[in-house]
């Protein structure tokens, strides 16, 4: 029986790993989602500073087209000065002309200002087109890391299994029912330590008689309270 039991307290071990190793590879998912956040946020920057500059983009071309259009005025206004009479037509057109280039001269401002703008978010777009390479780098070195160590650690899990599987061949049919009935009851503690006269399970202390029964080591003996099966933990 004392076979019996190092038997179950291996298997138990080997499940643990086992079970642990199925939670990493179920988070794996997550862990690359958030190893993956700061490249989206990265990304989001950079298409909102592109959205940016394709509007300023826009403005200047517009205040580009309105220079264009005051220009062209000025130079008809300026071809009818011969056309025109008398003076005070010409005093007239004169003054329209006038103010016509006072016009183009604010229209030059804000293209000045309009060009500024935009060169200022193209450099911005530059920038944070590199933050997004550098971020696409890290998300990709991070995810052959979290990636690289399931793998191996699944390599490895393969021999646990087949070492699983030939331990439990050995496990008597009773017994081994009983400890995985425990296992899924018990969260994966089908087999707990006795520690003086307490269970280690529950933390209940055991009648004597069923405490000299597990030292005696002659049966597989369950907690009277939580039923998990017992050993005597070595000292
Ligand atoms: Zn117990």
């Amino acid at each position: 029986m004392k076979e019996q039991l190092a038997l179950l307290i291996k298997l138990q071990e080997f499940d643990r790993q086992l079970n642990q190793f199925r939670e990493e590879e179920k988070l794996l998912p997550e862990r690359l989602n958030m190893a993956q956040q700061p490249l989206e946020r990265a990304k989001e920057t950079l298409a909102k500073l592109k959205s940016a500059l394709d509007q300023v983009t826009k403005e200047r071309k517009e205040k580009e087209q309105a220079l264009q259009s005051a220009e062209e005025k000025i130079t008809k206004l300026k071809g009818r000065l011969t056309e025109l009479k008398t003076n005070k037509e010409y005093q007239t057109h004169l003054h329209e002309i006038e103010s016509s280039n006072a016009e183009k001269g604010k229209i030059e401002e804000e293209l000045l200002v309009a060009m500024d703008r935009a060169d200022a978010v193209k450099k911005e777009v530059g920038a944070q087109e590199k933050v997004v390479v550098e971020e696409e780098k890290k998300f990709r070195s991070e995810k052959e890391a979290l990636e690289g160590a399931l793998t191996s650690r699944s390599e490895s899990m393969k021999g646990v299994e087949k070492e699983r599987a030939a331990l439990s061949e050995k496990i008597e049919k009773n017994i081994l029912a009983e400890y995985k009935r425990l296992s899924a009851t018990q969260r994966g503690l089908a087999v707990v330590a006795l520690k003086g006269n307490i269970c280690t399970g529950c933390h209940f202390s055991l009648p004597p008689q069923l405490v000299a029964e597990v030292r005696k080591g002659e049966k597989v003996l369950g907690c009277t309270y939580c039923h998990r099966i017992l050993y005597v933990a070595p000292t």
